[in-house]
């Protein structure tokens, strides 16, 4: 059996015909259903619905044998137990700080930035020298400069509409996103064969679609 976490949301509607390219198709639609487990139509393979930020922990415990999350998430939970082979160049975006729109740069006290990224805001910060007062929050992050929580935000942008829906503008890029597909280091070793083949398969089909794409 190989097991692979997922995200419901963008992740896993960009990375379903990715999947698909490669045989395989859930039988059973998360949006439909209450199953956390989605059989597909190859009995040996099985998808788990896990939040976003919990992908890399189903697979370094080998609770899944590969995973699929964003580069930001890998980032921010600083991974050890597994191998990260391949960058599936869906759900891209980026990791941006963001402030209101034409307002100066704190001048006088401590910089304070709401984010979920803690840790990568402030290393970040701390790069540059900037020694931020980093304010955690679970969602909604747009609203924290507007009601005075924080002077700016780290956050993913990917239009802009939600920036520019609050009054926000972005600033400074911290990094590129885009999925990755993560395996565990044990799993590597044990069912070596299927997780190779798996990967490899997939890595085709990434690089026919960006050749495609120019
Ligand atoms: P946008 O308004 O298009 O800039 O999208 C920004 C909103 O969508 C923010 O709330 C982000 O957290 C979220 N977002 C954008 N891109 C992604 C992505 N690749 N994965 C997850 N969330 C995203």
């Amino acid at each position: 059996m190989l097991t692979l976490a997922i995200s419901k949301g963008r992740i896993y509607e960009e990375a379903l015909p990715l999947l698909a390219q490669v045989g395989i198709e859930p039988t059973v639609d998360p949006d439909k259903s209450r199953k956390l487990i989605l059989p597909t139509n190859r009995e040996e393979v099985q998808l788990l619905i896990v939040r976003a930020t919990d992908v890399p922990t189903y697979v370094e415990y080998g609770a899944a044998d590969l995973g699929i999350a964003g580069k930001d998430v890998l980032v921010e939970y600083d991974a050890q137990g597994l191998y990260e082979p391949l960058d599936l160049g869906i759900a891209r975006c980026r990791l941006m700080t963001a402030a209101m729109k034409d307002s100066a740069p704190v001048s006088r006290g401590r910089l304070r930035v709401a984010t979920k990224y803690v840790k990568t805001t402030h290393r970040y910060f701390a790069g540059r020298g900037i020694q931020a007062e980093i304010i955690k929050l679970y969602g909604s992050m747009e609203l924290a400069p507007l009601v005075g929580l924080a002077h700016c935000i780290v956050d993913l942008v990917d239009t802009g509409n939600t920036l520019r829906a609050n009054g926000l503008e972005p600033r400074d890029l911290i990094m590129e996103v885009s999925s990755r597909l993560i395996v565990n280091k044990a799993a590597m070793k044990m069912k070596h064969r299927e997780v190779t083949s798996f990967v490899e398969e997939l890595r085709q089909v990434v690089s026919e679609r960006s050749k495609q794409a120019g």
